[in-house]
């Protein structure tokens, strides 16, 4: 698409501006994928996010998962476990200490499994909304950061340089 010159100049278009399906993101994602590109790794460590896309130099540092990944995965793996749980008591009624040595250690491992994949999932979502700084074109992240250095608000929100 051409752009008229007078927008070039404060539009900054990211590559794959148009092409950001949420589904396809969010499961990219949970792949521990870049939620753009669908190759690079999204994880530098076991729960920590590349600044930046190894493949396409995405930015993915913008994320704000905090603690909605384990969130979501308390949710999933009680689901599971707990389901597991009634019905191997209903069927079997094994003693306590055997229900124990089964389900803390699953509980455990389901979780560990879980979290990595739900949090490439959310960043994907994050990404696919445009949330935070994922949009190129907001001035949101900026004027954010320009509150935490001075440590104050609005005032010197008001300064931050407008398009
Ligand atoms: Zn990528």
């Amino acid at each position: 698409m051409q752009k008229t010159t007078d927008q070039t100049a404060v539009y900054r278009p990211s590559r794959l501006e148009d092409a950001r399906p949420i589904l396809r993101s969010l499961l990219r994602g949970a792949r521990l994928r870049c939620p753009a590109c669908g190759s690079g790794a999204m994880f530098r460590r076991y729960l920590k996010v590349s600044d930046a896309c190894p493949a396409c130099g995405e930015e993915l540092h913008h994320h704000r998962a905090d603690d909605a990944p384990p969130y979501f995965t308390i949710v999933i793996v009680g689901h599971i476990v707990v389901s597991l749980v009634l019905i191997v008591e209903m069927a079997y009624r094994p003693p306590l200490w055997l229900h124990a040595m089964i389900w803390l250690p699953l509980t455990v491992a389901l979780a560990l499994l879980i979290l990595p994949p739900v949090k490439g999932a959310l960043v994907g979502l994050q990404w696919a909304l445009r949330m935070h700084g994922f949009d190129p074109n907001s001035e949101v992240e900026r004027i954010e950061s320009v509150e935490e250095m001075s440590g104050s608000g609005p005032a010197h929100a008001a300064q931050a340089p407008r398009p």
